[in-house]
């Protein structure tokens, strides 16, 4: 049993010592003190479903022996050097990796958070174009730091700095809130032509190139319309820009019908990025691009303490062994479609429900007070969550109003687990709709 400090302690703790703008969940905060794959114990003993994975990180299950095995052994052997000496773990990682991937993405860059990675990838974009200007989607999320806030379009997100100039903001490919929705099947097409416009209008005609999540993920799982990718692409393409995916959420198998997000609207993109899942929870991300853009950043140097570290480099591969040999991607389509079905018997019995939604297992339940007008369902939404916890499932929140429920465990999620999901929000919903 748990012998640490108590909740309230740890509460005290944070509240003096830490980030005073961290937020908590709960209205009596959640501390976990241990994981084993798809749960999670508190410090009481109270086991729950992660269904958002420590926010899509915990990819194949908290503390997965393969995992948790590879960096013993390597943590006994050597912890840290740095890349100016060869180190066999990162180049043999690299390697496989980079056999994930499709066409030239072939070169491997590691760094240690989502936003660096984006941040690498805008620098190669400049570097590799000459160009300046970027164009990202409102309602992304690309980071915290200067050059991830400027990629960002949710104002909850960013501070009042310098940060966004040379990026613009083409409109949400969103079908339910956006201007074409579901019913328009030429919905992709028709988005893309602001992307077109911004090139246009707001830059010299040339750009430096284009960053979108598969799904928006911080956006509240937003799927976008078929061939969206593919135009913008075209666009963007003709402007001489390259193309960026940011794949932090969408990568890895989890959206079940291709390893990465992207695939599923039929492109290949020149830079992807990656964090979160790739890792397991390790502080491990990484940039793949092609030979042609990597050779423009000799140029300078570029270096990185941390990144490609033994220790994460071990971490990563077990992660892509895991991955392949449980058929993780498979369980998450077969999961993610079951679960998909029971979110629209859900949607049927609610009326709080605006929209459901997701590829894989990466699925949202958006919440209005009213379907007509669809003004977001803020309070709704995190009710449903807080009485979701009260019977044992944790779950995520997005949206630029906190409106959308996220649904991303562990991807060895099984049918039991998903049959309990949909109980719990058949539940948490009712009471919250009352
Ligand atoms: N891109 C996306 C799509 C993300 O969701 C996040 C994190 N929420 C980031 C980038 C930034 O990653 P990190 O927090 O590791 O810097």
């Amino acid at each position: 049993p748990y012998t640490g400090p108590s909740a309230a302690e740890v509460l005290a703790l944070r509240q003096r010592y830490l980030n005073p703008g961290l937020f908590l969940y709960y209205k009596r905060p959640l501390m976990l003190v241990e994981g084993k794959m798809q749960y999670v114990w508190d410090e009481t003993g109270r086991r729950y479903l992660d269904g958002i994975g420590g926010i899509l990180t915990v990819s194949v299950g908290h503390c997965h022996p393969h995992v948790v095995a590879a960096a013993n052994r390597q943590n006994e052997t050597i912890q840290h050097t740095t890349t100016i000496y060869l180190q066999p773990a990162v180049a043999h990682y690299a390697e496989k990796l980079a056999s994930k991937l499709p066409g030239d993405l072939k070169v491997c860059y590691f760094v240690n958070s989502g936003s660096e990675a984006n941040d690498l990838a805008l620098l190669m974009a400049r570097a590799y174009t000459g160009a300046y200007d970027v164009i990202a989607l409102r309602n992304a999320y690309h980071g915290g730091n200067a050059s991830g806030m400027s990629m960002t379009a949710q104002s909850t997100w960013k501070f009042n700095v310098p940060h966004s100039f040379g990026v613009h903001h083409a409109v949400a490919p969103y079908p339910y809130r956006g201007v074409y929705g579901y019913d328009d099947a030429d919905a992709g097409r028709k988005y893309a032509e602001d992307v077109k416009s911004l090139i246009d209008h707001a830059t010299p005609g040339r750009v430096a190139g284009f960053i979108a999540e598969s799904i928006m993920g911080v956006g509240g799982f937003v799927v976008f319309p078929h061939g969206y990718l593919h135009h913008a692409y075209e666009h963007v393409r003709a402007a001489g820009g390259v193309c960026i995916a940011d794949e932090v959420q969408t990568g890895f198998g989890r959206t079940g019908t291709h390893y990465w997000g992207f695939e599923s609207q039929g492109v290949i993109p020149d830079i992807v990025t990656m964090a979160k899942g790739i890792g397991n929870g390790a502080p491990l991300a990484a940039v793949v691009t092609t030979p042609k853009i990597a050779a423009v950043l000799t140029q300078k140097v570029h270096f990185n303490t941390f990144g490609g570290n033994p220790v994460v480099s071990v971490i990563g591969q077990a992660v892509l062994e895991v991955i392949d040999r449980e058929n993780l991607q498979a369980n998450c389509l077969t999961l993610g479609r079951h679960l998909l079905e029971g979110l629209e018997k859900l949607k049927a019995r609610h009326a709080i429900i605006g929209d459901v939604r997701g590829q894989g297992l990466m699925l949202g339940i958006e919440f209005v007070k009213d379907r007509v007008t669809k003004e977001p369902g803020r309070e709704l939404c995190a009710q449903v969550v807080e009485n979701a916890r009260e019977l044992g499932l944790l779950l995520g929140k997005g949206g630029l109003w906190s409106q959308t429920i996220r649904i991303a465990p562990p991807m060895c999620l099984t049918r039991a687990d998903a049959d309990f999901i949909l109980a719990v929000l058949d539940e948490a919903i009712g009471a919250a709709g009352k």
